[in-house]
């Protein structure tokens, strides 16, 4: 369980292949993550086998709307990121060491059918993640990886065949300027391989698109994040918006306005996308789900909460539609 995966050695040099960065370490050197670092020729991890916090949430709050709406989800917060955005880049992150067992196990007798990994990039854990998947599967619970999208292809084609469902947690449209001048990331590409691989590997995938306005506003980028979606996934892709609060370094930033919000969600809905969610109380109905035949509403939520569910099965009950969406 102490040996890490994806790594080469280069030389004198290791490199890590776990995420698309690929970072090349000298003897003692660490990673763009501050986690991994060679050890005498040989990839560490800090903290290996420790997570943030475990915690039961509805799945809606990950946010995912169309994998199995309403269910619990046990979120294991783990430690570790390659961005620096809402959290930062930290070669000191507090967590205490689980036992996978014992937590599907646990899930098991509680019967919580979902797992999630979240907070902050789960792939910098990779091989506790992994691990935990193959042991879910053993029970038949579900997995979620909620991600910035920067994982490298190999390591997900090891966790395909265990993952079912995945939200790609995009930040300004994908901007390629913002990216570099703000989260230090020259290249975006690496957001829509990932979402293609996810579909190779048939893996349920939603999309959150965090709207920063003055800095990250761009329309051109988000028409051809919409227009890239609809064209490469799907026009039924879940999209959602997700508003910007000031923090740290972007302290000087507004929050994302419902103006903002509306100017988007109008642009998605018109180029073609069909289930697009606004994750803001003031900005009216966009937290429900309309079928896309007949604008019955399906999903009515407050917040994150579902407060009615009028679905039949995968069907809408007023016209028949089939809806995308996954039940169990
Ligand atoms: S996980 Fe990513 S950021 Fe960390 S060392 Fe490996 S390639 Fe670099």
């Amino acid at each position: 369980m102490e040996e890490t995966m994806f790594w080469s050695k280069e030389g004198k040099k290791i490199k890590c292949g776990i995420c698309v960065f690929n970072c090349l370490m000298e003897n003692g050197g660490f990673g763009r993550c501050k986690m991994r670092y060679n050890e005498n020729g040989t990839l560490k991890m800090k903290n290996f086998g420790k997570v943030q916090d475990i915690k039961k949430v509805p799945v809606e709050t990950i946010p995912l709307y169309h994998f199995m709406p309403g269910q619990d989800v046990m979120l294991l917060s783990t430690i570790g990121t390659n961005i620096d955005w809402l959290t930062k880049i930290d070669d000191k992150p507090k967590g205490s060491k689980i036992k996978p067992e014992e937590l599907i196990k646990d899930m098991n007798s509680k019967k919580i059918k979902i797992l999630a990994f979240d907070d902050y990039e789960p792939i910098i854990s990779f091989e506790l993640v992994f691990k935990i998947m193959r042991l879910a599967k053993r029970y038949n619970i579900k997995t979620i990886l909620s991600t910035n999208g920067f994982i490298d292809s190999e390591a997900i084609k090891k966790i395909g065949k265990y993952l079912d469902a995945a939200i790609i947690k995009i930040v300004a449209s994908g901007d390629k300027d913002f990216y570099e001048k703000y989260l230090d990331v020259k290249d975006t590409s690496a957001i829509f391989d990932t979402l293609k691989n996810f579909k190779k590997h048939r893996v349920f995938t939603e999309v959150a698109n965090t709207i920063v306005p003055e800095i990250g506003e761009s329309e051109n980028s988000h028409s051809h994040l919409v227009d890239w979606l609809i064209n490469n996934l799907d026009s039924s892709v879940p999209y959602h918006l997700i508003k910007f609060e000031p923090f740290d370094k972007f302290k000087n930033i507004p929050e994302t306005s419902p103006e903002l919000f509306e100017r988007f969600a109008f642009e998605a809905e018109k180029s073609g996308l069909r289930f697009v969610y606004v994750h803001d109380p003031y900005v009216g109905g966009y937290s429900t789900t309309y079928c896309y035949n007949c604008k019955f509403p399906l999903i009515e939520r407050l917040g994150e909460a579902i407060t009615e569910n009028r679905l039949d099965g995968d069907r809408c009950p007023n016209c028949g539609f089939r809806i995308s969406l996954v039940l169990e």
